[in-house]
């Protein structure tokens, strides 16, 4: 049996006051930080609770599922893809996602583009940046960022709206803060670099949103603190 809606509301109102909490901190704006409710492995109750409660999108991380959940979903709502793509599911994930976070390589930002013209829409990308450096992720190292945004710059089809990135897993809370004041100090870089705006920094999961928002996080994906452990 999933979670009732009930459940599902509770923490997205206990979620909401650990975001304003962390926005008080920060001396932000608590409406300039975006719920992301990451739905993978849950059912299309899932997408349906986030809707009804006003959220504007999901995060998937993987094509496949999200296309199988989509027709099964009665909220009308945002898609983003925020797990690795491979360049020949490219095609499938534009015409099935309102953005893809995890855009790492020059190759996927061709990919994406051609997809996008052949769909004829604008697809709004984020560039994922390995900013932790964690062996075990995937992402842009924070050297190849410049190149891979100019390159990103010159697409059509694609709007980079920003960056993404995931902390390490640590018992160390400063690795979090590290991870994510890099990832903010890179965007504040190469938005002065290339007069691109870049507004969009989704960083923080369930257990490091704090430390996302204090670094200027504008959107946290959320998943088990929604749903519960997957
Ligand atoms: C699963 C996932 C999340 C959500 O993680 P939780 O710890 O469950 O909140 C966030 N971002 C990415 C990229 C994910 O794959």
């Amino acid at each position: 049996m999933f979670i009732s809606y009930e459940i599902f509301k509770n923490r997205a109102e206990a979620l909401r006051d650990r975001m304003a909490a962390a926005c008080v901190r920060a001396g932000r704006d608590p409406s300039s930080v975006e719920l992301l409710a990451v739905t993978k492995t849950h059912p299309a109750d899932a997408v349906d609770y986030a809707g009804r409660y006003g959220l504007r999108a999901v995060g998937e991380n993987r094509v496949q599922e999200a296309v199988e959940k989509q027709p099964l979903c009665a909220a009308k709502l945002k898609w983003e893809l925020i797990g690795h793509l491979q360049s020949n599911k490219a095609k499938l994930a534009a015409a099935h996602f309102d953005r893809v976070q995890s855009v790492d390589s020059e190759k996927l930002l061709n990919h994406l583009d051609t997809a996008a013209a052949a769909l004829g829409k604008v697809l709004p990308v984020l560039l994922q940046i390995n900013a932790g450096r964690d062996p075990a992720k995937f992402g842009a190292e924070i050297e190849d960022a410049p190149r891979l945004l100019e390159h990103g710059l010159g697409k059509k089809n694609l709007i980079i709206d920003g960056l993404m990135t995931i902390a390490p897993l640590s018992d160390d809370p400063a690795v979090a803060v590290r991870t994510f004041e890099a990832l903010r100090v890179l965007r504040d870089d190469l938005a002065t670099r290339f007069g691109a705006p870049l507004r969009e920094l989704s960083m923080g999961m369930s257990g490091d949103l704090e430390a996302a928002i204090l670094s200027g996080s504008t959107q946290v994906r959320v998943g088990s603190a929604l749903y519960g452990p997957r």
